[in-house]
């Protein structure tokens, strides 16, 4: 009888899982800088930036959700910086979207003198993609949907324009995470998600990790993370291997909620704007094709009176936390122009889902709105 290979959701639950006897069927963190070794060090584990056996179990995990192989790190920002390094080597230009995490944008500036230039698009604007990819040698760092403007751009034109100019598309799938959006399958060579948001979902670690099929790719970024040491420690390893278990439950049941509270901001006398994937007419259609599971936990909306009305609005709060970050079990918010170096409307209110209901959380805005 065939028996069908086990979808990514029952991956996320089982890697790593013992059953042999006796076995614990949770595997421990493992916590050593070095193990006893002699001879030819690459025989065996020798030393533990070059590898840990407690990453095998998430990197598996990651893996099956994207089909591809895993390459774990200690934040999404150093998984960023090994695949700019990785990539952007020999290559002039590295275009990113203008409306992106800003923080890529700052790296990209930082990595000039070893790398390739940081040169911003608009990654809806597929004309001006087109242009600035011809200029000379790029890479092209797409993310979709953006922080925090949650703009959907369509990675298959993308992947079709990259292609035609000989540049790797890589995808910050962030927001999406890899149960909602498969950038692999739509022509990126590279995956990135910073497992610290809704991937590990409890607000209690920070980690990164970059997904590829491509075999040279996936060595230059094993070796960028043991030269660069930028490794997932073991702990924060563990905890995610936990969290992941239910990542599938979360991420939808965020999804749903962000959409409920969308919908209703939009119809609110004092919201001026709305910025989520399932309510922005413009690239619903797309963003169904590429997001069939759900939009994600993100989405953000601007209110009347600016900066301090928007400040007020957060600030009067009873349930919503006010932080930064997004995928955790709390519902968060935050002015995103508060950041130097963010590009947000002055009175961006970025807010991120968590898992109370959903009714509880609209009344809690509804409460702070009044
Ligand atoms: N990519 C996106 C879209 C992000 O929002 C963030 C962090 O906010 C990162 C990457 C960086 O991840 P980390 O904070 O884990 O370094």
């Amino acid at each position: 009888m065939h028996y069908p290979e086990p979808s990514a959701e029952s991956a996320l639950i089982h890697a790593g899982t013992r059953r042999d006897r006796g076995e614990p069927v949770v595997p421990p963190p493992l916590l050593t800088s070095i193990f006893a070794s002699a001879g030819d060090p690459g025989q065996y584990p020798a030393y533990a930036r070059n590898g840990n056996p407690t990453w095998r179990a998430v990197e598996e995990a990651l893996g099956a959700l994207e089909r591809a192989e895993a390459v774990l790190f200690s934040s999404g920002q150093a998984a960023s910086m090994a695949l700019m390094l990785a990539l952007a080597d020999g290559r002039e230009r590295i275009l990113l979207p203008r409306d992106g995490y800003f923080n890529a944008r700052v790296l990209a500036a930082k990595l000039v003198p070893h790398g390739a230039q940081a040169v911003l698009v608009d990654l809806q604007d597929l004309g001006e993609v087109e242009r600035e990819l011809r200029r000379g040698p790029a890479l092209l760092w797409a993310e979709t949907p953006t922080n925090p403007l949650l703009r959907v751009a369509d990675l298959s034109a993308l992947a079709g324009l990259a292609s035609a100019a000989g540049a790797p598309l890589v995808v910050d799938n962030t927001v999406a995470t890899g149960l909602l959006q498969q950038p692999l399958d739509l022509g990126a060579v590279a995956s990135l998600c910073s497992l610290t948001k809704s991937a590990a979902g409890h607000s209690d670690l920070i980690l990164g990790a970059v997904l590829t099929r491509d075999p040279g790719l996936l060595a230059e970024l094993r070796t960028w993370r043991t030269l660069g040491g930028g490794i997932a420690g073991p702990m924060e390893t563990w905890l995610a291997l936990r969290s992941l278990k239910t990542m599938s439950l979360r991420v939808r049941r965020q999804s749903a909620t962000a959409l409920a509270i969308a919908t209703h901001l939009a119809s609110h006398p004092r919201v001026t704007a709305v910025h989520y994937p399932g309510t922005c007419a413009s690239t619903l259609e797309l963003a169904r094709k590429q997001m069939p599971d759900g939009f994600g936990p993100l989405l953000s909306f601007e209110v009347d009176g600016g900066a301090a009305a928007a400040d007020a609005v957060i600030a009067a709060a009873r349930l919503i936390v006010p932080a930064t970050s997004f995928g955790g079990a709390e519902t968060t918010w935050e002015r995103r122009g508060r950041w130097p170096g963010e590009v947000a409307p002055e009175s961006l209110i970025r807010l991120s889902s968590g898992l109370e209901p959903a009714e509880d959380l609209i009344a809690d805005i509804d409460h702070c709105l009044a």
